[in-house]
């Protein structure tokens, strides 16, 4: 559905009129398109800085050459990182209004600014200022908003400030026009395990098999179309009605379309079956003849002996997996109907925790994989008239904190990301004043894109992201809603 009010304040004829009737004023995001790149940051003029004790800015340094940043001293700025993981007390914290102020006046618009805090501060006026960037990000980023730009907060335990190639794939992603509707987030990197390098020729997902439900559409298609660009075998599920927009989309990615209810009991098995090739176990059977004569009595032996080889096809399982189906019945809980609230909780949660619980059994992921499901900030700030559906995505925070932690082991992450309002047929079917309501009521004023969701998990799913799991990223454009 088109944004006329971004139309209009874009446009150079109304814009004065959007201005004089003192209406948002969204700005047109630039976004980024197509594969990940080894060289994600070329072009950008990019300034780091460090306050007093910083221990992130030589890992930093590297790993934004490693990715091609151009380095700025001057605006206009593309983006700026701010290295605080050094603060200790409450004089270190006049560093953001004093350098930092300065630079961050000289920001372009759909600028990134990433600031980087201690998530092992010792001493508890250390733990405060750590915090206190916190605050400041967030305010930022609703100053920054309104052109465009974006702020977003990095907490880091020392060992992972110290090492760029924990850093590398954060910094791409929130750097870069990629994120550009997600602002004011805080997100935890963890040490890293199985890394992977973030860009192998021919993109970032060669070689690996994904799943997305509810692909036939919305997030779920935008999320299939960013796996298969960077490389991923991508299974398209969705409900059997939309089989024809599946089987296209499927088509177009040179994947796979599983018409499949995932509500259904054996959707699971199903699933398994889908991404695992079927064990043949082929039997060959080679018989050799030998003979032998013994020449004093003329007499022949002959020998046969029997071989058999057993070959078992090798399974190739699921590395990727976006449990992205999900569906609303809103109405107020003292009149929502039993079939409202179970068809709610039966596709958004307990067909992830049944489906989850098959391919545990089948052992259908695999080491390394990436698990990311769709939560939403319903689940964050809860909305009326969607009880269940606040719930049910509530209930997806809570379910990828606790298996990140179950699968941690075998190197698989687990996170859900948080959409705002995005401009899907779901919020289309929303009233016009509602819909208008959630378009404008965050940082950026506007909607965000499918695109912008996918990117989101794209970043989620690199073998780079290793240090981030059990944790949940809004992109929302910092919804004002449960912020
Ligand atoms: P959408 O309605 O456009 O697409 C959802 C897809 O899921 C559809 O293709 C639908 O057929 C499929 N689906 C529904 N039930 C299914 C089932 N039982 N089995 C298999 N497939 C099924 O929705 P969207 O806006 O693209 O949303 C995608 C996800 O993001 C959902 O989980 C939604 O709750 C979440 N989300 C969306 C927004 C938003 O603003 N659009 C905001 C927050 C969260």
């Amino acid at each position: 559905m088109a944004d006329t009010l971004l139309q209009l304040a874009n446009h150079p004829f109304s814009a004065p009129l959007v201005r004089a009737l003192g209406l948002p004023q969204p700005k047109v995001l630039r976004r980024s398109q197509g594969t990940f790149l080894s060289k994600e940051l070329a072009g950008r003029a990019t300034l780091l800085l460090a306050a007093p004790g910083g221990l992130a800015e030589a890992a930093c340094r590297a790993a934004l050459t490693d990715l091609g940043a151009q380095a700025a001293t001057t605006g206009p700025l593309h983006a700026l990182v701010i290295d605080l993981t050094g603060l200790a007390s409450v004089d270190d914290l006049n560093y953001l209004h004093g350098t930092a102020r300065a630079a961050i006046g000289q920001l372009a618009s759909s600028a990134r600014v990433l600031l980087l805090a201690s998530a092992d501060a010792q001493g508890v006026e250390a733990a405060a200022c750590a915090r206190a960037v916190e605050g400041f990000t967030r305010a930022l980023a609703k100053e920054v908003g309104r052109r465009g730009a974006t702020a977003n907060l990095l907490y880091l335990p020392a060992e992972v400030a110290s090492s760029a190639a924990n850093l590398t794939g954060a910094l791409a992603f929130f750097c870069s026009d990629r994120s550009a509707y997600v602002s004011g987030q805080a997100l935890r990197l963890q040490p890293g395990r199985g890394m992977a390098s973030p860009v192998q020729p021919g993109g970032a997902f060669v070689g690996k098999t994904a799943v997305v439900t509810g692909a036939a559409g919305g997030i779920g298609a935008a999320t299939a179309r960013r796996l298969a660009a960077d490389g991923a075998r991508v299974l398209c599920v969705d409900v059997p009605q939309a089989q024809a927009a599946l089987s296209s989309l499927a088509a177009e990615l040179k994947g796979q379309a599983l018409a499949l209810d995932i509500t259904a009991p054996d959707a699971g098995a199903k699933l398994v079956a889908a991404t695992t090739t079927t064990t043949t176990t082929a039997t060959t059977t080679a018989t050799t003849t030998a003979t032998a004569t013994t020449t004093a009595t003329t007499t022949t032996t002959t020998t046969t002996t029997t071989t058999t080889t057993t070959t078992t096809a090798a399974t190739s399982g699921i590395d990727i997996l976006i449990h992205n189906a999900g569906i609303t019945r809103d109405r107020t809980l003292q009149r929502m109907s039993d079939a409202e609230w179970h068809s709610v909780m039966n596709v958004n949660l307990r067909a992830v925790i049944n489906i989850d619980r098959a391919l545990d059994a089948a052992g259908a992921l695999n080491a390394n994989a990436r698990e990311v499901c769709l939560a939403s900030i319903s689940g964050i700030a809860g909305n009326a008239g969607q009880t269940n559906y606040s719930a049910s995505k509530a209930a997806l925070i809570g379910h990828v904190q606790a298996r990140s932690v179950a699968l941690q082991a075998r190197g698989i992450t687990v996170n859900a990301v948080a959409p705002g309002f995005i401009e899907t047929a779901m919020t289309g079917r929303m009233p016009m004043m509602i819909r208008e309501a959630g378009r404008r009521l965050n940082a950026l004023s506007q909607g965000g894109q499918p695109g912008d969701v996918a990117e989101a998990i794209a970043f989620l799913a690199r073998g780079d992201a290793s240090g981030v799991s059990g944790q949940t990223l809004r992109v929302c454009g910092q919804s004002l809603l449960g912020a």
